[in-house]
């Protein structure tokens, strides 16, 4: 069985975010990058599929030589094998694409994806992934079970769940849940040194066309700063209400 994990490499959840080039281009300067937290609820999934099946793992990345640090993480996880397909993409549907070119020619079993990158959340490509592939995939995946080929999934729905079953190939997009979030995995220093020596390909992007390009980007407004107050002091608290916040 073959399984392949997308990981995206995002800044790190603490990062400042600044934008140059007239608010058109994220500043990475000074950004830690990490792999996207649904891709290591994902990743951490597939370990547990390997360790019962005997499958191996491949993880991909689209992007530039400074993600194979990200790439590399994962193989100290315990993936087996990485590609960076070598672009510079700024379009999840370029994403979509160049990985199913890749993919089309592996018969992968089983393909988990995050359900977004939580740098530009488009929340595009595993639709676009499974769509260009022409397999079935399930979306927002809290769970997940292989018997054999066919599988189990479990979505999280408002106020609820829902269970699909399908078989292989298929493709899921995980969040918290798939696994939970004490059974993460970290790297140890053996994974570290093994990942060393596990492959590390970088193939040749095909097709880089993109379809929306940025106009601009826009930070939240900064929020007013806290006024602290006495904790007897209930008519300061009032004048306040009434006189700065406006809400009485
Ligand atoms: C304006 C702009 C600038 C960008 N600049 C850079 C940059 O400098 N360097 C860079 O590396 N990327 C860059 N990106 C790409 C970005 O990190 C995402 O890879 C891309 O936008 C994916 O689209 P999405 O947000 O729809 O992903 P989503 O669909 O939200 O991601 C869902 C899942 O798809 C998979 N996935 C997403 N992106 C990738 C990827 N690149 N490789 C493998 N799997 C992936 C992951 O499993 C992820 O959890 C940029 C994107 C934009 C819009």
């Amino acid at each position: 069985m073959k399984i392949l994990v997308c990981i995206s490499h995002v800044p790190d959840t603490t990062s400042k975010i600044k934008f140059t080039n007239n608010q058109t281009e994220f500043d990475s300067n000074g950004i830690t990058f990490v792999i996207n937290p649904y891709d290591e609820f994902g990743l951490t999934r597939a370990m547990k599929i390997k360790e019962s099946t005997g499958a191996t793992i491949t993880v991909v990345n689209v992007g530039a030589a400074s993600t194979e640090p990200t790439l590399r993480k994962a193989l100290a996880i315990g993936a087996d094998e990485a590609v960076r397909i070598d672009a510079d993409p700024k379009d999840g549907s370029t994403v979509a694409r160049l990985i199913a070119d890749y993919a089309k020619e592996q018969n992968f079993d089983l393909i988990v994806t995050g359900r977004e990158s939580i740098d530009y959340n488009g929340g595009i490509v595993p639709g676009m992934l499974a769509t260009y592939l022409d397999i079935p995939f399930v979306n927002a995946c809290i769970g997940f079970e292989l018997e054999g080929t066919n599988a189990k999934a479990v979505r999280e729905i408002d106020g609820g769940k829902e269970t699909l079953e399908g078989t292989l190939p298929m493709l899921i997009a995980g969040q918290k849940g798939l696994v939970e979030e004490k059974e993460l995995r970290i790297p140890a220093m053996r994974g570290i040194m093994m990942a060393r020596k596990k492959p590390l390909s970088v193939i040749a992007a095909g097709d880089t066309r993109v379809s929306t390009t940025v106009v601009s980007f826009e930070l939240p407004e900064t929020k007013a700063a806290c006024t602290m107050i006495d904790a007897g002091n209930v008519e300061q608290l009032v004048e306040l209400l009434h006189t700065e916040a406006k809400v009485i």
